[in-house]
């Protein structure tokens, strides 16, 4: 049971469930920006003293004002209870569904409107060192969703020297091959204790973003601290919520 907590942001009327865990074991998790050099990819806190059943997430979400419900954190598709609370939240609530993020290891899924995918890199060689997984089954899941209707949204992390800018290129060039009109958002990479790799300058961001726009019309970027990127309440009000569970 990896659910361990509801939000809810009133102004935008969505409620975020929160998942504890992920499928992969990325080195540069930005969750370690938490939790530490030492901390497991996908867990970005020590493991919660509770987790929550269906049925009380569905009591809480049935007293709330909810256009939206998403599900977040490490990975939300590992969470057993995940395809039984996308039916309530459509067949009974009667709201968006969304994967605020996923990385596309178990996609498609029914009863689910929208994915923000984080695709890590495009060669077999570094998405093998980046998640330890296989590229094939993700981008594979990620087609059959489009396909299949679900409203998919791209993210990929700049990480130069890593996940450089031919990978970010041939991202969106596949992409836009399933529909130009994907929206992909490059994060310029956050250094993660540990890890050896640089951060982007302002103008490789601007680089990538031009790599995207090659193939994609709707490319846009962030280029984050450390300190913003653990402090997002304050720039976006989407992340301002308050705990329901
Ligand atoms: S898929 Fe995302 S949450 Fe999971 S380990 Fe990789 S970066 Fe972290």
């Amino acid at each position: 049971m990896p659910f361990h907590k509801v939000t809810y942001n009133e102004k935008r009327r969505f409620a975020t469930v929160h998942n504890y865990g992920c499928t992969f074991r990325c080195p540069i998790c930005s969750y370690k920006l938490r939790s530490g050099a030492d901390g497991v990819p996908g867990r970005s806190h020590p493991r919660p003293d509770r987790f929550l059943a269906a049925d009380e997430i569905k009591s809480v979400l049935r007293t709330t004002r909810v256009d939206t419900l998403y599900f977040m954190g490490g990975e939300p598709t590992t969470a057993v209870e995940l395809d039984d609370l996308l039916a309530f939240g459509k067949r009974e609530l009667g709201v968006r569904t969304s994967l605020g993020h996923t990385n596309g290891s178990r996609l498609p899924i029914p009863n689910l409107d929208a994915a923000n995918v984080g695709l890590k890199a495009w060669d077999e060689a570094t998405h093998l060192a980046c998640t330890g997984r296989p590229k094939a089954p993700i981008f594979s899941n990620v087609e059959a969703a489009f396909r299949s209707g679900t409203e998919i949204r791209l993210n990929v992390v700049f990480v130069p020297g890593l996940v450089d800018l031919d990978q970010i290129e041939e991202i969106a060039r596949w992409a836009a091959g399933l529909s130009p009109a994907i929206p992909l958002h490059i994060c310029g990479y956050i250094p993660i204790p540990g890890q050896n790799h640089l951060r982007p300058t302002a103008a490789q961001m601007e680089e990538a973003v031009a790599c995207g726009r090659r193939h994609l019309r709707e490319v846009n970027s962030s280029h984050l601290t450390a300190a913003e990127a653990l402090d997002l309440t304050s720039r976006d009000d989407r992340f301002a919520s308050t705990r329901l569970l």
